[in-house]
Parts: structure tokens; sequence; C-alpha cells
């Protein structure tokens, strides 16, 4: 046994009132307590704080966590003093007075965690604060946000690369519940952590079922799922507060129990919209990702996504509200090309690299949106977790797409985009391929093509599914221009020109995949 845990499943029974450490508990605090720093990625309800409330209190001195959700600390140290561990925490919420009172305590040594925010950690003299005591272990929580590669990337955390600088000898533990490989990797380094051990914890949630409709018809698509889920309680993200509204308005219009949330309201009125979740009395909040931090609710039955989401990430925090409590729990989301657009947008809001970036991201959504095998190994692969064997619980698994021969199809998309001289955005390639005779086609002079027409047969909505494959197998390159352009790629000459072939996906129409998921 090594050293310390002895002591530190004492104190988890004794203090938690816990008989054992859940896997990987028990390895992550024996490193800790051996002044070795660890990365931990566990999923959100996996037992984090514990892997670091549990070393600080057997550990001589105080231990330092960062954390940036200010809301949540409170309840944290709430919750440490009834089980009688003392604790507190600094932040810009409290006067200087009040922090003045938790500095004293400090220096009297009175205390075993002490959380703090960025800010207050980077803040002057906070340092030379900490040089007068004796701190056992930094633990640094959402740690993804010190990486730029990460969903919810703070730059004040960039910062905390000082704590290895002004602290050499002080163990750092660092925990997220999200993070790609990348970021991890960004967490190690800019940490500086010294040859830490990952601990990964399965992410899988395999009692959650996982589907993807097209968005056209949502309401209908949703009354319908909801008609085999009554009373049941859950979720439906959408992108904009106005929406979150404009939907919960037109549920209880049809008689749901329903309301929405989003960070436009007041702290009162946001309280209350949870409470009434919490406790039942509503069914359905209508929310944006507001919604949802914190929210300890275990028997959400399903998740709802109205709109694509803008990562991974942010998609896999938001479906892991559901189905905490083990049961079996749906997460349905609606993808539609408009959507992605909207998206795309949005983010030309931030600035160069970080637009670049969330492109990226949001192209993974995209293509994990349009998946053809297994969509949890597409998950489980984004956060670094191989998956012996396909699910068998979403709907490609239960629906396995047919492929065929698809390469008179794509060239033919690809001759007329080549025969405009690459001018063409994927609506007007459909309308030319279409024989369409909008004013766009004919102003630019589109009709004249050799292929005009020649996908006559296909419909529009068909022809839009088969462009997002080409796209999403590399036949296609979007132009990042304002209109979308659709440019050939290296591939897309050798299906042209050298007779490579294309497998498509031959895809269920919609209602096939509704009573797919009727029979579930
Ligand atoms: P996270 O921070 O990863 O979201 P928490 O630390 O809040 O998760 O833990 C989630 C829940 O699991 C809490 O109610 C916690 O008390 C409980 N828990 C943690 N460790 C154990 C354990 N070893 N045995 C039983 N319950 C545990
Ligand atoms: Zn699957």
């Amino acid at each position: 046994m090594s050293l310390g845990i002895r002591e530190a499943r004492e104190a988890l029974k004794l203090y938690f009132g816990y008989e054992q450490f859940r896997p990987m508990q028990e390895q992550i605090i024996s490193d800790i307590l051996q002044q070795k720093d660890v990365l931990v990625l566990m999923p959100t309800g996996g037992g984090k704080s514990v892997c670091y409330q549990v070393p600080a209190v057997v550990m001589p001195g105080l231990c330092v966590v960062v954390s940036p959700l200010i809301a949540l600390m409170k309840d944290q140290v709430e919750a440490l003093l009834v089980n009688g561990i003392p604790a507190a925490y600094l932040n810009s919420s409290q006067t200087a007075d009040e922090q003045y009172k938790i500095e004293e305590k400090v220096l009297a040594g009175q205390l075993k965690l002490l959380y703090v925010s960025p800010e207050k950690l980077l803040s002057a003299g906070f340092f030379s604060f900490l040089k007068r005591l004796q701190v056992s272990l930094f633990a640094v929580d959402e740690a993804h946000c010190i990486s730029a590669w990460g969903h919810d990337f703070r730059p004040e955390y960039t910062q905390l690369r000082a704590l290895k600088q002004q602290f050499p000898a002080i163990p750092v533990v660092a925990l997220t519940a999200t993070a790609d490989k990348l970021t991890q990797k960004d967490i190690q380094e800019q940490l500086q952590l010294r040859q830490p051990k990952v601990f990964l914890s399965s992410f899988d949630r395999p009692n959650i079922n996982l589907t993807v409709l097209p968005g056209q018809n949502r309401f209908n698509k949703i009354t319908d799922f909801l008609s085999r889920r009554t009373g049941q309680p859950g979720i439906i993200y959408c992108l904009s507060r106005k929406a979150t509204e404009s939907l919960s308005a037109k549920l209880r219009e049809n008689g749901y129990n329903a309301t929405f949330y989003h960070a436009g309201m007041s702290a009162q009125q946001r309280a209350k919209a949870q409470e009434a979740f919490l406790r039942d009395d509503v069914q359905i909040v209508c929310a944006t990702i507001a919604f949802g931090m914190g929210i300890d609710k275990s028997n959400v039955r399903w998740v709802i996504h109205y709109n694509l989401p803008k990562n991974i990430e942010g998609y896999y925090q938001e479906i892991g509200r559901a189905g905490r409590d083990g049961a079996k729990s749906d997460a349905l989301l609606f993808y539609s090309f408009a959507d992605v657009m909207n998206l795309r947008t949005m983010l030309s809001d931030n600035d160069k690299a970080q637009n670049e970036l969330q492109l990226v991201k949001l192209e993974r959504m995209q293509q994990f949106a349009e998946a053809t095998f297994c969509r949890r190994r597409i998950l489980l692969q984004y956060f670094g977790e191989q998956m012996g064997k396909d699910c068998g619980n979403c709907d490609i698994c239960r629906n396995p797409p047919s492929c065929f021969d698809g390469t008179l199809i794509a060239q033919k998309a690809l001759s007329a985009v080549a025969r405009s001289q690459e001018k063409l955005n994927m609506s007007l390639l459909v309308d030319v391929l279409r024989g369409s005779r909008n004013s766009q086609v004919l102003a630019g002079g589109y009709d004249r093509i050799k292929t005009y027409g020649a996908g006559r047969d296909i419909g529009t909505l068909d022809w839009h599914r088969y462009l997002h494959q080409m796209l999403n197998a590399g036949l296609f390159e979007l132009a990042y221009d304002q209109n979308y352009t659709l440019k050939l790629t290296a591939l897309s000459k050798q299906v042209l020109f050298d007779g490579r072939k294309i497998e498509l996906v031959k895809f269920e129409d919609a209602k096939q995949q509704t009573e797919a998921l009727q029979k579930e």
C-alpha cells in the first residue's frame, strides 16, 4: 500500500461517508500524495472533487483550488463545511472586509481548502501571500479553460502557467470533464506539469441513445417524440434566447408543460425555472446552453438539440445531462445545413485564429451529424477513447445505411462545378444540376453549361445530402468566402479524370428514421 492511502481511505469514510474509492480515485490520490502532478479527465458526476479534497484533508497545509465558476464555489464550500472540513473561498463577489477575515483564517492555519477565482489568484500580492503559507496542493478545476483549443477558452487562465514557476515544488492536479486530445496536451504543457500521469476515465454513457434527424418539420417531430414520453422530464437546447421563448410558448399552446431558460433572464426568473424543473413541476425546459451547469437532476430522460451545437464538447456535455441515473435515455439532434451556415456567421465575430479553430470544431460536429458509422465511436474517439465495437444504441447501429456506387452522381456534380469555374455554392449547384431557371442560374449563364439539368432525376433534398457526403469525403472544399463556394480538390480530380470510384450512402428518408426511433 502506498504512502498515505490508508489515511486517505479513512478520510473518505470519516468526512464523506463513502466506503470505498471509485475506480481511478485511489490511484489519482495515491499519486498526489506522492507529490506527483496529475491530469484528471472524468465526466461530470464522475467524482473529481474527491480526488483533491481527500488529499487536502490528509496532507499538511492548505490546498488551493482554482475555479472559474464563482457561482459554484459557494456550493462546494458549503458542502465541505457540512462534512466538517474547514474551507472557504475568495473571489470578487466579496467585500474587502470579508476577504480580509478569510485571509486571517488562512494565515492562522485554520483552513484545509481555499477556493479562488483565477483573477484572485493572479491579483497583486496574492502569490507572496501564498508564499507565507504551507501550500500542500494546487487543484486547477475546469482545466480545459486554459487551452485555446478548448471550447471554453478563458484568456486569464493562461496565466496559470505562473504557478509552476512560482511554486515548483508543489504538486498540481488539473481536472476537467471535457477535453479533446489537443486540449489535453495543451493543459499539460501550459501548466508545465512534470511527467504527469493522465487519468482518462471512460466518457461512455451507454444508456443514452443517440439519434440525428433532418431538421425539416422539427416541431412535428418533437411532438411525435414527446407523445411517447408523457411526463418524462427533458431539455430542448436552442441556439437563441428568442427561440427558447417561442418554442416553449408553442409547446404550451399544444398542451405541454414547458418553460424556458436563458442568460437574459433575471437571476430570480432563472432560479424559478430551474427549481420548477428540479421539482418536476415542469416537464420541459427550452433553454440555451446557459442551462445545466451545476444542475443535479438524475432523472432527465431526454435531451433534444433543436439546433446543431457549435462543437462536440458542448454537445457531449449537454446530452450528458440525460440519464445520470443510468436508466435508458434519449439524445435527439436536429441537423440542417441552414444551422451550419448560421453558426458560421456567428463564429465570424471571433478573431481570426479563434474563428478558424471554431470552424474546424464545427466541421467535426457536422461530420458527426452526417456520420455513416456508429456515432458513439466518433464521440469517444474525439475524446481519445477507443471503443472495441459498435455501440448498438445509436440510430446508425440500429439502422445501418446502405451504400451504392455513387460515382456517376459525384461526376455530375463535380463536372458542373468545374464547368462553372468553381463559382457555385451548394444551393446554386443543386439548381444548376436540377435545371432550375431561377434568376441566379440565368444571370450566371449556367443554363448553357453541359451538365445543366443532368441531375433532374434526384430531388433537391437528396442532392444536398449527397453533396454533404461528398464534402465530408473530401471531394469538395468549401471556400470561406461570403458565398461558401465549392472548390475542387485533388480527390475530386481523380474522380473526374482518373476513373476513381465513389461510394455514397443511401439515406433513409426522414419518415423511416422516425419510425426507427419509434420501434425503440
Ligand atoms: P464531478 O466533480 O466529477 O462532477 P463530484 O465530485 O461532484 O463529480 O462527484 C459526483 C458525486 O459522486 C457526488 O455526489 C459525490 O459525493 C459522489 N462520489 C464521489 N466519490 C464517491 C465515492 N468514492 N463513493 C461514492 N460516491 C462518491
Ligand atoms: Zn452506435
